[in-house]
């Protein structure tokens, strides 16, 4: 999730689709930990290396998308928002905006804001550990995603990926195929935009395209939600529950995406290392994060699952919740 999508081409292709109308969502909540404080591996997140996007959308727009929005094609990295009925602004909490690692402000501390992003702060219905040390991945679905799933194949086991919109507009069959397998499909919003700097219309247009995205391309409603660079607070979260879902966190972080960067001299043997350590200090539970953007960071995930991870959770697994909000056909 730590990984900046900024160079992306804008061109879109427009083509009518045919779909089901647009779904209403239900508020159903799954069980998840409930906590208060706990101890994590994260640190502030520092914005990291640039990956270039050139392919354009390849998924057809909808024509239930074009008759609800007005629109014809997938939108850039800053997309319109689109009123709901069931959004009530009135449930939405007030919390000051702040961006990535601006934490000074005395109310992120309290209760009432419950940044995670800036002071781990979780709440009740935050998922961030497992009964059983898990894999999850983000932002893709990308050209290496199946091959990533190859590897869970071998286990047979699951995993739990935390898609992009404009990924899943650009690599549908990538997203059908992972979810045909068996894995679970969550959101990682349209564009991994930091959204608690976000205004409430911009938080909520980069969940709905998501969500949309992922409705056009499965025929689904996800249930499970990783905001982009941990970002998240209480007004983001009475957004998120309006829509129905839940923000899966997670205990530790690889920093796979480290590896990228020969500044960081990370190497692979280091995130093993490293996973092995929190594996025996935290009894073999917990909720990993990693990438499946890229090939380095695949790899690794690959290699985790072989041979250090055999036996895993998916995230409704880990909480003993749905796996979709509804499905479609
Ligand atoms: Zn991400």
């Amino acid at each position: 999730m730590n990984i900046l999508w900024i160079l992306f081409i804008a061109a879109v292709i427009c083509v009518t689709g045919d779909r089901q109308g647009f779904p209403r969502l239900s508020s159903k909540f799954s069980r998840s930990p409930s906590s208060k404080n706990h101890e994590t591996d994260i640190i502030p997140k520092p914005i990291n290396r640039l990956v270039p996007i050139k392919s354009n959308p390849i998924l057809p727009f909808p024509k239930w998308l074009t008759d609800f929005t007005g629109l014809k094609e997938w939108p850039g990295l800053d997309p319109p928002y689109i009123p709901l009925d069931f959004i009530d602004f009135n449930k939405i909490i007030d919390t000051p905006r702040h961006q990535q690692a601006q934490c000074s402000n005395p109310m992120l501390r309290t209760p009432t804001a419950c940044s995670f992003d800036c002071f781990n702060c979780v709440d009740f219905d935050d998922v961030y550990t497992c009964p059983k040390l898990s894999q999850t991945f983000d932002d893709g679905p990308s050209p290496y995603t199946l091959k990533l799933l190859d590897s869970f194949n071998a286990t047979n086991t699951k995993t739990t990926l935390f898609t992009l919109g404009i990924n899943i507009v650009r690599h549908p069959d990538v997203y059908r195929q992972s979810h045909a397998r068996g894995h679970i499909m969550g959101s990682h919003t349209w564009s991994h935009q930091f959204l608690p700097g976000l205004s409430n219309q911009q938080i909520i247009a980069q969940i709905q395209w998501s969500i949309w995205a992922m409705n056009a391309t499965a025929g689904h409603l996800p249930k499970w939600f990783r905001p982009p660079y941990g970002g998240i607070d209480n007004r983001v979260r009475s957004i998120l529950r309006q829509f129905g879902m839940q923000a899966v966190l997670w205990d530790f972080d690889t920093f796979d995406w480290k590896m990228l960067d020969s500044t960081n001299n990370r190497k692979e043997q280091d995130v093993y290392n490293d996973v092995k350590r929190f594996q025996v200090r935290n009894q073999a539970k917990g909720i990993m994060l990693e990438h499946d953007a890229i090939l380095k960071t695949v790899n690794v995930g690959i290699e985790i699952n072989k041979n250090i991870l055999k036996e895993q959770l998916t995230i409704p697994e880990c909480v003993g919740g749905i796996n979709y909000i509804k499905t479609f056909q």
